[in-house]
């Protein structure tokens, strides 16, 4: 007998689950992913973040985390973390705006800001929920946005939730964007990219983007998640590094990547953090961020700023990387510490992630909606934590399980 939808709210009848209208919906659309190889499952780490974890009691070599400068498990970072517990307890209880402010909030997105050369920092609970956060907040439907068509889940959603008329515009193409911008009326125009493209580990054109941003009028944004604590001579992402941060309205960043923490912040002029602390639903009706993640945050930029070297390990695995993918007719470039090979079809991707577990290796399929159709990958990522002999082994894997 089939049951109101309501009925699945309700759980148990007796003792066994009572399956009910969304049940069949669900069970319904689940074999659609998985004939078409898009069906995702969990898997639980026995063991922290860090270069070698432990899956199902074997030990992988890790490609799939972003921890680029293996901080995740670092042990001041956890100290910090620790102390701050202690300090200020678990959870914050409240959104920012009710009692949910603590100064460890504060003191960490003062430190953001001159960390990263802005005239303000503003915090978010997550990558995801800044960029839906802040799009929604600076447009609305009389304005335009218009964004890269790889830019990530988040500033789509962003683009959608704004109600904004969407105009996407070819992978990095930079003309085509100018014909856009001067053929497109609307009240206000922004342009929205990421620094360092996250399934490709190519970067934004941010030079020229600027350059037609200001000719147009339009405002910029770069979600920087991929570039922060990797890119730039002090680490603050490729708007330093391309000394275009002035031009730069809004800049996104993550700690849950470099940084290996969790949440997410927004830099620009006091009047943009302001706006949006008054009018980015993600941050206004959501509990804040942990006090206890901010101080380990702070840990982390302490590393990030105290030890340059951390990075240049990064940059010297990625370039070993690159020659060994490069040697094997692979042409891979030291752009970013991500690395994409590209297979097509899905199940080809989870077979080859297979493979090179089989091998020691965890490789992560990346499949739609990921990355678009046809283009499923095994997404390399490396870290300043990957040792010469952890490449080496992922090199060989590559070879014989990928090489064309
Ligand atoms: N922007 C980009 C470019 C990302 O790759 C991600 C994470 N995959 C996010 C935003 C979201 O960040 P978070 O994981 O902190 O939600």
């Amino acid at each position: 007998m089939r049951t109101s939808a309501l009925e699945v709210t309700v759980g148990r009848q007796g003792s066994a689950w009572h399956a009910g209208t969304a049940s069949d919906w669900a069970e319904e659309d689940l074999r659609g992913l998985e004939r078409h190889g898009l069906r995702r499952h969990l898997e639980a780490l026995d063991s922290p973040q860090g270069p070698v974890v432990r899956l199902g009691g074997t030990e992988l070599i890790n490609f799939s985390s972003n921890d680029y400068l293996g901080l995740a498990n670092n042990q001041r970072v956890k100290r910090a973390a620790a102390e701050a517990l202690g300090l200020r307890g678990v959870g914050s209880g409240a959104s920012r705006l009710l009692v949910g402010s603590s100064v460890a909030h504060h003191q960490l997105e003062r430190r953001l800001a001159v960390f990263a050369h802005a005239e303000a920092g503003l915090l978010f609970n997550s990558g995801y929920a800044a960029n839906v956060g802040i799009l929604s907040a600076l447009c609305g439907p009389e304005d335009a946005i218009f964004s890269d068509e790889r830019n990530h889940a988040s500033l789509i959603d962003g683009c959608r939730l704004s109600r904004a008329r969407t105009v996407i515009y070819p992978h990095g193409d930079v003309r085509a964007l100018e014909r856009l911008l001067r053929s497109i009326a609307a009240r206000r125009k922004l342009v929205c990219t990421e620094a360092v493209f996250s399934m490709d580990g190519d970067r934004a054109p941010l030079l020229q983007l600027a350059a037609t941003c200001g000719e147009h009028r339009a405002a910029l944004l770069v979600d920087e998640a991929h570039a922060f604590g990797v890119i730039g001579p002090t680490g603050a992402g490729l708007c330093e590094e391309l000394d275009v941060i002035s031009s730069v309205d809004v800049r996104v960043g993550t700690l849950g990547k470099a940084f290996g923490v969790f949440g997410a912040f927004a830099l620009g002029s006091r009047s943009i953090s302001e706006l949006l602390l008054n009018r980015a639903r993600s941050l206004v009706f959501s509990t804040a961020i942990p006090p206890a993640l901010c101080a380990a945050a702070e840990a982390a930029i302490d590393r990030v700023q105290e030890d340059p070297q951390l990075r240049a390990r990064l940059w010297l695995n990625v370039r070993r990387f690159a020659e060994g993918l490069d040697a094997m007719g692979m042409a891979a470039q030291p752009r970013s510490p991500i690395f994409p090979i590209i297979v097509g079809d899905p199940r080809r991707a989870l077979q080859a992630s297979r493979a090179l577990r089989d091998r020691g290796l965890l490789v992560k399929a990346i499949r739609p909606p990921t990355v678009p159709s046809n283009t499923s990958r095994l997404r390399f990522s490396l870290s300043a934590a990957h040792t010469d002999s952890h490449l080496d082994q992922a090199l060989r894997a590559v070879r014989e399980v990928l090489a064309p």
